[in-house]
């Protein structure tokens, strides 16, 4: 089902969802699935599961220099996605990326995601490369979001990348992309980074996934201003329990974002992992309280396949 229509369809409750990462190479499912067995009392209605470029993999030689020698993707998104579904009875949702496939890539996944009955798709450009300093573009493939959502638009209406194909079928995948309350770390100011989200939301982007926020006045402020620029469609609030206080310098460098002086105060006298998620589990406590009194369609959990700190903080509010 789409999740526009799970979101309709709860009229007015707040659902939960999680997102789950691939295991990395070499590691079987059976993590998923734990992960998934712990979560599914909270009845979520779409289980969202990431993608990830090739990273480069280095060789150590002997006098301490590195050499670039292969790269190593981690795959599974889409067969994850297909066990979710079968074995859950729960809707999956492939986060599709620009980075490291071609346009004719791209199609053929989709048609594989219409034939596996996936009804929802995250689209999104990706993270740059480990070792790249920005984000590079795969040659023969897209850019930016936007030109990922205009081909799966364009499969929607039944148009495909070649002519002669004749008599398509159309998909009909509800798209959603990924808005920041803080702003996109590479835009030169917020404003132009909503306009480019505003654009995605014109093109038939249906539903906003955002960036993790510790300052629910920024999720707020986003919200307020994306319904004074006609984006009217769900805007799901994405929040990342914190785990370790290494994330108090590392979060705000890669994500942009603000972590009120409150909580950073309260996470810097933490002397273990355990004293920080304890913090960190009232916060997001008091803030999921909030957003849902705010009218929040469903909160949405970066799990990173560490059901832990995501369920102890869901038990509180469900
Ligand atoms: P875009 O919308 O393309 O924006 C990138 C930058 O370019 C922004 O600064 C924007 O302002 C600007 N811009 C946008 N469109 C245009 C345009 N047409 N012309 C010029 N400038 C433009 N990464 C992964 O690799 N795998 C994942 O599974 C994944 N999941 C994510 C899930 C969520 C909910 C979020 C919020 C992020 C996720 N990411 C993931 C990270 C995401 O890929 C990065 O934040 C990436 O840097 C930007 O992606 P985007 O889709 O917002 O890009």
């Amino acid at each position: 089902m789409k999740i526009v229509d799970h979101i309709k369809n709860a009229k007015g409750k707040t659902l939960f969802s999680f997102e789950l990462l691939p295991p990395a190479k070499g590691q079987g499912i059976q993590s998923i699935f734990n992960t998934m067995d712990e979560l599914m009392e909270f009845n979520p209605p779409f289980i969202d599961v990431t993608y990830h470029r090739e990273d480069y993999l280095y060789k150590q030689h002997a006098n301490g220099l590195l050499e670039r020698v292969a790269y190593r993707k981690r795959p599974g998104t889409v067969a994850i996605c297909a066990a979710i579904m079968n074995k859950y009875k729960v809707d999956a949702v492939p986060h599709l990326i620009c980075g490291g496939f071609t346009k004719e890539e791209t199609e053929n996944a989709l048609i594989d995601l219409d034939f596996l009955g996936i009804d929802n798709v995250l689209v999104l450009r990706g993270d740059a490369r480990k070792g790249d300093p920005d984000f590079i573009p795969t040659t023969g493939g897209h850019a930016y979001a936007t030109d990922l959502l205009a081909q799966v638009a364009d499969m929607n209406s039944g148009k495909y990348l070649h002519e002669d194909i004749e008599n398509s079928s159309k998909t009909n995948f509800c798209i959603g992309v990924a808005g920041y309350p803080e702003k996109h770390f590479e835009a030169p100011n917020f404003n132009t980074d909503f306009k480019w989200l505003k654009k995605k939301v014109e093109m038939g982007a249906e539903f906003i996934v955002t960036q993790m926020f510790y300052n629910i006045e920024k999720y707020k402020e986003f919200v307020v201003k994306c319904r004074e620029n006609d984006i009217h469609v769900p805007i799901i609030p994405g929040l990342k329990p914190l785990t370790t206080k290494k994330q108090l310098i590392a979060l705000p460098k890669i994500f942009h974002l603000d972590i009120p002086e409150e909580l950073s105060d309260a996470v810097e006298t933490c002397k273990t992992n355990a004293d920080v998620q304890k913090i960190s589990n009232e916060w997001m406590v008091n803030m999921c309280k909030e957003l849902i009194e705010f009218g929040v369609p469903v909160l949405h959990f970066y799990t990173m396949s560490n059901p832990g700190p995501t369920k102890r903080i869901v038990e509180k509010l469900a």
